[in-house]
Order: C-alpha cells, then structure tokens, then sequence
C-alpha cells in the first residue's frame, strides 16, 4: 500500500524501524517450519524463543535484538547526491529515537560515535538499475553474524566441490557465533571486493525465490541439506535447523581466479526497502536486484 510522500529522511527512520521490528515474511515462515520439522528438544525449546521473541518485537514495537546493527544501504532509480546527507540523517534520528544500539565506534580507540555514523558511516552502496522510483533497502547487520564473514580465492581446479566444500567450513567453524538458524549469504566471482559484496547482497533474496540459475539453485539446495545434517542446530546447540536457507550470486571472474565469500545472516536476518514515488512511498521487506 502507498502511503502519503515523506521526505527521505524519514523514509530512513520508518525503513529502520520496519526492519528491527518486524521480521521479514520469509524469513518468519522459514523459522516457523524448521519449529516443526525440528526433532531436538533443545533446539525446538531454541526455537520457540526465537519465534516468541519475534512476535513480542514486532507487537510492542522494538528491536527483535539487542545489537541492531550497522545499517548498510542499497540505493537504485532515481536519486541525486542529497540522498546521502538525507540518510545520514535519518540513521542519527532513527538511533535516538527508535531507539537503536549506537554501534559505530573508532576502530583503533574504540570511542562510540553515539549516533551509528561516524567516517565511511552509513555505508551506501549504489546499485544499477533503471526504474521510475528512488529504492532505499536497508540490511542491518549484527556483528556476530558479520564477524564470520570469509572470503576464499580458490584455485579455479577447485570448481563446484572446492566451492561447496568453502561454505560448509565458514559455517561450521562459525558454530553458535552468529546466532543460527542462519541464511547463508554466498558471492562467487568478480573480484575479491565484489565477492564479499555480493555475499551480503545475497541476504537479501528472500528465501522464497527461486534462483534463477539452475546451477546456483542446485548448489543452494545442496548446501541446505549438508549443513542441516550437520547437527549444528539453532544457537549451536544440536539438532537439525542449523541454516533456513542459501542463496548464492555469481558475476564474471578472472580466467585464473575462483573468489567466494559468505556472509552468514542469523536468525534475525532483517530487511526493509522503500519505494520512492512521486506520489508516495511503499514499503516492503524483500528485494531482489
Ligand atoms: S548475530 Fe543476530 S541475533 Fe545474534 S546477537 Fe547479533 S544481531 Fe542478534
């Protein structure tokens, strides 16, 4: 539904609320099935707080986590250089009042910048696209999820195995650090920056979606059915919902290189994206592009 136009600012304030109050559909659903598939009865005990916790959250309208993340930022469509000031802004407001967790802080001192900005802060990434519509995305990201990121140059004689093989090791190793049942985030390709680029913006594919590449979608299930049969299990404690789902992008790559990274999004995997219109704005929670 398109509501009344807002400036951008406080499209940034409403875009962060959305996405810490409010669990995106798929990724609810995708809790909601491994409660019934889950055998453990410490993982189904996991579970169920999880699921409460959500529906507490999004009923009294906070954060479903403590750590509410570093915001990071997809633009597309149409926009001009305002847009960063104007987000900015709206990350400042949205810290003070939603409140969100001020995160950002020196990384050699260690002082809080109180407001979740600071240099290189909030980041943005621009994406292509031509649309009728300024879209702002937001994915705000939790460092114990974001603390097991990896990136791999593999040797291109690895192929599909040494792939695979890649993503259960960052998975298993991260064991109950970033808080699973997980979506595990997978880039392959490009260079080493637009590798771990693309694993992030993997999380944003809701779980819902076929992959529209048969190879990434066949890989994907694979991995889902491997990891859960691990018996990580939810919070790291055994059973058999250890991931809620893969998603994987590929771009072109050197003829002597194999880059891969993953990006783990844990059980609060938290999305919202805005839609700009002259006449108003919608909101939603997932976001393909
Ligand atoms: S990994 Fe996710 S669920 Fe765990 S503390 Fe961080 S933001 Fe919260």
């Amino acid at each position: 539904m398109k509501r009344l136009p807002e400036p951008p600012e406080d499209v940034v304030v409403n875009l962060l609320r959305l996405a810490n109050t409010r669990i995106p559909d798929d990724i609810g659903w995708a809790l909601e099935a491994a409660a019934g598939w889950e055998t453990g009865e410490i993982a189904r005990i996991q579970l169920g707080a999880v699921l409460e916790n959500i529906k507490k959250a999004e009923h009294l309208g906070v954060p479903m986590c403590q750590d509410t993340g570093i915001p990071v930022f997809y633009v597309r469509g149409k926009f001009d250089s305002s847009i960063v000031s104007a987000i900015a802004a709206g990350v400042e407001k949205a810290t003070r009042i939603i409140p969100l967790r001020p995160n950002t802080v020196d990384p050699i001192t260690r002082e809080n910048y109180g407001s979740n900005l600071g240099p290189g802060m909030p980041v943005i990434h621009f994406v292509p696209g031509d649309v009728p519509y300024t879209e702002i995305t937001v994915l705000p990201k939790g460092a114990g999820s974001e603390n097991m990121t990896r990136l791999a140059m593999l040797n291109p004689a690895d192929g599909v195995e040494g792939i695979k093989k890649f993503v259960q090791g960052a998975v298993l190793d991260a064991g109950g650090r970033p808080c699973p049942p997980s979506v595990v985030g997978v880039g392959i390709g490009g260079t080493s920056d637009r590798c771990a680029a693309m694993a992030k913006e993997a999380l944003l594919i809701p779980l819902d979606c076929d992959n529209p590449d048969p190879v990434l979608g066949k890989m994907e299930e694979e991995l889902f059915s491997a990891l859960n049969s691990s018996g990580l299990g939810p919070m790291g404690l055994g059973g058999s919902s250890t991931v809620l789902g893969v998603r994987i992008k590929k771009e072109a790559c050197h003829t002597a290189s194999l880059p891969v990274a993953v990006n783990i999004g844990c059980w609060a995997t938290r999305r919202a994206s805005a839609r700009i219109w002259d006449d108003g704005v919608e909101y939603s929670q997932g976001a393909v592009f």
